[in-house]
């Protein structure tokens, strides 16, 4: 369906808990989140019905995402039966990819297509630092492991801070090398605790890729119209490097996608603090889908935080999913 600014609205992304095994810098407080009782969340079956009534308007892209999405058991029935409903032809995950090296081939039996992984740095020590806990081990054999399976393509995620990771971008440059993934350089947003370290450690992706074409030889990729990359890759590298530049480049104009939380609330941008919660009309299908209809029709024409450096959204990051 055709939001009020003629963008296509295909595309939603459902964050199915707000808890998470790691607690990125820029993320999460270091104590960790104050834990929602299990009841609060949308449960599977409900999530379900979301996913068919907004498939009837035109939505055929599913992302989950988190908190983090494979924590939550019982995850691969979920895509089963999404991958099932009528309409959806992709269903995506975003996660850190801890507990994804085990899973993979039981997701992908279930219907997974794709999955971007989370991956701030390549140093063991760094990113148990910037995740205050993870093991880089268990990241790199998930990446590993789905390229192995066709779990592809599979897109790398990297906040990049300055003074903290800035030293790495030819390392993940080279990381394209022999391996046919696509490094996604994701500017930091002052949203959550991203807005403690925005003012010190943003970087614009402009100045990295004139970084890397300063040692590269880079050449521009092809994208799709909705798509939120600016793509490239290094002549003769297997994979390519990708920019997503919500600060210095908005792709408002693009954006295809609607947000859903765990918590049932419809957010139909990230940055914007409007929401619907859903929850009220779950065992009403008319109700619902007229629900759905008013978050695409309400979806704003774009986000301001580019000019005030502030995300409007009263919600962090890791309850709407990123
Ligand atoms: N836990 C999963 C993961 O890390 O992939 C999924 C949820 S996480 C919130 C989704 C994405 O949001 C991650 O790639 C993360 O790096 C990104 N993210 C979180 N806070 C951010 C911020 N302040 N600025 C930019 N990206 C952020
Ligand atoms: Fe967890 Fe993802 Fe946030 Fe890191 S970015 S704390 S992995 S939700």
């Amino acid at each position: 369906m055709k939001d009020s600014y003629g963008r296509n609205i295909n595309y939603l992304r459902i964050s199915l808990t707000d808890r998470c095994n790691l607690r990125c810098i820029y993320c999460m407080p270091k104590e960790g989140i104050v834990k929602r009782p299990y009841g609060d969340l949308l449960r599977f079956e409900d999530i379900l019905k979301i996913i068919k009534a907004a498939a009837t308007l035109g939505i055929n892209k599913i992302r989950y995402t988190g908190g983090e999405p494979l924590i939550m058991k019982d995850i691969e029935y979920l895509i089963r039966e999404t991958a099932s409903i009528k309409g959806i032809t992709d269903v995506a995950i975003t996660t850190n990819g801890i507990l994804l090296c085990d899973m993979a081939d039981k997701l992908k039996e279930a219907g997974l297509k794709r999955v971007n992984i989370s991956l701030d740095t390549l140093k063991a020590d760094k990113y148990k630092f910037i995740t205050r806990c993870g093991n880089l081990d268990a990241v790199l054999k998930s990446i590993d492991k789905c390229l192995s399976i066709g779990l592809t393509p599979v897109k790398i995620n990297t906040v990049l801070l300055k003074g903290f990771n800035d030293t790495e971008i030819m390392d993940f440059v080279e990381f394209t090398k022999n391996l046919p993934v696509d490094i996604r350089f994701i500017e930091l947003m002052p949203i959550g605790e991203g807005k403690k370290l925005y003012e010190n450690d943003n970087l614009s992706s402009e100045v990295v890729l004139k970084q890397i074409e300063d040692n590269f030889d880079v050449i521009s990729q092809p994208t799709s119209k909705s798509s939120t990359v600016s793509l490239y890759k290094v002549r003769g590298y297997k994979g390519n490097i990708g920019f997503i530049s919500p600060m210095s480049c908005k792709f408002c104009k693009d954006c295809n996608r609607l947000r859903l939380t765990s918590i049932g609330d419809l957010k139909p941008c990230l940055h914007s603090d409007k929401v619907i919660n859903l929850k009220h009309c779950l065992n009403d299908e008319k109700l619902l889908l007229e629900e759905l209809k008013r978050g695409i029709l309400g979806k704003p024409e774009e986000h301001n935080m580019s000019s005030k450096h502030k995300s409007e959204s009263k919600k962090m990051m890791y309850q709407i999913g990123g």
